[in-house]
């Protein structure tokens, strides 16, 4: 693929007195419009382009539900989605959690699904989701379109935040759904257009840089994480591990609680304690920080970069001895 040029322009001429395909940047600019082109194609669907994963969770939500409207949201999914739906209440919107591994509640206008959630890292029944009258939207941010295409599973939409795996280096904040029909697409955006939230040719242009390696840095980051996962499975300082089998994402509950997951935590020397995820240098925090008793104390999340393997495992031995 070849990179389109990074045109920063916020108008075009008209042609021949008329707008043209791009006029005026807040309406469509080249670079996320091959961007959209790109991730459409990669989840199979027709994309939209955000300025982050919650400028396109809020979206979404505000461009296809009515006020009064129930969002039955994955207990466990990333925290701040949860957070991003609490501050829409003062507009009518009502959110209620449900296990996503099981059937969604019969009361809800859309489902909200994530495969896998973050950081419990369970996996939802796609199945049963699919089979409720609602649409279904399946956040799969930590699994990408190279482990899961939501939209081969009957769900309605996609959701990535983009700053994760699909930009992959720490450098880019986007968010993305995709959408099974093109009028949805359409629709959604027309409203992201007509309300600013719209994404900046900038990152969009980094996040097309960054398609190139998506498949190669995944499978990578993947076949790591999996080999970190059954070795933390017996290590004498780890509790429990959740791995779902597939992407880089690693949840680990630190025997001695609280304070000796963040002996963890702290004590690495190359992994880098740091929030966030899919980026290709390794990043490990507790959550509970930001979680509170939502998740256990002791949970560690580790999100698996693209370094070798024994380093990896060298650096969390040494930290896991502080445990
Ligand atoms: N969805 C998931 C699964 C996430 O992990 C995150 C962020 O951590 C988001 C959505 C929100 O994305 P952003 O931080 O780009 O707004």
């Amino acid at each position: 693929m070849t990179l389109p040029p990074l045109d920063r322009s916020t108008i075009w001429p008209y042609e021949d007195g008329q707008p043209g395909r791009f006029y005026y940047q807040r309406n469509g600019n080249p670079v996320v419009a091959a961007a959209e082109e790109a991730l459409g194609a990669l989840d199979g669907g027709h994309a939209v382009l955000f300025p982050s994963g919650t400028g396109a969770a809020i979206g979404l939500v505000l461009s296809t539900l009515e006020p009064g409207s129930t969002v039955a949201l994955a207990d466990g999914a990333y925290y701040g989605t949860g957070v991003a739906f609490a501050a829409l209440g003062r507009w009518g919107l009502r959110h209620v959690e449900y296990d996503q591994t099981g059937p969604p509640p019969a009361d809800a206008d859309l489902v909200w699904a994530e495969a896998p959630s973050n950081p419990l890292l369970t996996l939802p029944d796609l199945d049963a989701a699919a089979a409720h009258p609602a649409p279904l939207l399946v956040d799969s941010t930590a699994a990408t379109p190279v482990h899961l295409r939501p939209l081969e599973h009957g769900a309605d939409y996609a959701l990535h935040s983009a700053t994760k795996f699909l930009g992959g280096h720490h450098d880019v904040l986007l968010g993305v759904v995709v959408c099974r029909r093109a009028e949805d697409a359409e629709r959604i955006g027309a409203f992201r257009n007509s309300t600013g939230n719209v994404p900046a040719p900038d990152p969009a242009w980094l996040l097309l840089r960054s398609l190139e390696t998506l498949e190669l840095r995944v499978r990578r980051q993947t076949e790591t994480a999996a080999e970190l996962a059954r070795r933390l499975a017996v290590h004498p300082h780890v509790e429990r591990v959740r791995y779902p089998g597939l992407g880089a994402l690693i949840s680990f509950d630190v025997a001695g609680g609280q304070e000796a997951a963040v002996r963890v935590e702290t004590g690495t020397a190359r992994i880098v304690n740091a929030t966030s995820l899919g980026g290709t240098t390794t990043t490990l925090e507790t959550r509970t920080r930001w979680e509170g008793d939502r998740i256990p104390a002791n949970l560690v999340r580790l999100s698996v970069g693209v370094e070798d393997v024994e380093r990896l495992w060298d650096d969390l031995e040494q930290a896991l001895a502080r445990a």
